[in-house]
C-alpha cells in the first residue's frame, strides 16, 4: 500500500520519533502548526475514527495526554489541542491524531 504514514512506521522515509510501542508511534509533523506539533499514529494501517479499533484507540488517547504533557514540560507552552479529521478533512489517509502545542508568547518558526 501506498500510505506515507505505513512508510513512517517501516522506517522507509525518517521522522524525528518521539515515542514508540507495539501499538503506536508519536513523530514530529512535518508542517508543524506551532513548535511541537505532534502525531501519533496506529502501527497497523487504518483509515479514520471509524476504522480504529478502541483498544487502539483508548491506548492512543492515554499516551496523547502524557506526550502531549511532555511536550508542554520540555517546550515551556501554555496548553495543547488535540485534533483529528475524518472524511475530505483527512490528508493523510492513516488514522492520526494531532497534539499542538499552544504558547502564549509569539512564536516564530524558522524554515531552512
Ligand atoms: P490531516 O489533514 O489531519 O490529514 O494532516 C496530515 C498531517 O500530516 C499534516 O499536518 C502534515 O503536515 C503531516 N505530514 C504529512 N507528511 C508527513 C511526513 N512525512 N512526516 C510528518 N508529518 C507529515
Ligand atoms: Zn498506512
Amino acid at each position: 500500500m501506498d500510505c506515507i504514514f505505513c512508510k513512517i512506521v517501516k522506517g522507509d522515509i525518517p521522522s524525528y520519533k518521539i515515542y514508540e510501542d507495539d501499538l503506536i508511534m508519536a513523530f514530529l509533523d512535518v508542517n508543524p502548526v506551532f513548535p511541537g506539533h505532534t502525531l501519533i499514529i496506529p502501527k497497523e494501517h487504518t483509515l479514520d475514527i471509524n476504522s480504529i479499533d478502541e483498544e487502539t484507540l483508548c491506548h492512543i488517547m492515554k499516551k496523547a495526554k502524557d506526550i502531549a504533557n511532555m511536550i508542554v514540560n520540555s517546550l515551556d507552552a501554555d496548553g495543547f489541542t488535540l485534533a483529528q479529521n475524518n472524511g475530505f478533512v483527512q490528508e493523510v489517509k492513516h488514522y492520526h491524531l494531532h497534539i499542538i502545542p499552544k504558547y502564549k508568547r509569539k512564536m516564530v518558526i524558522n524554515i531552512e
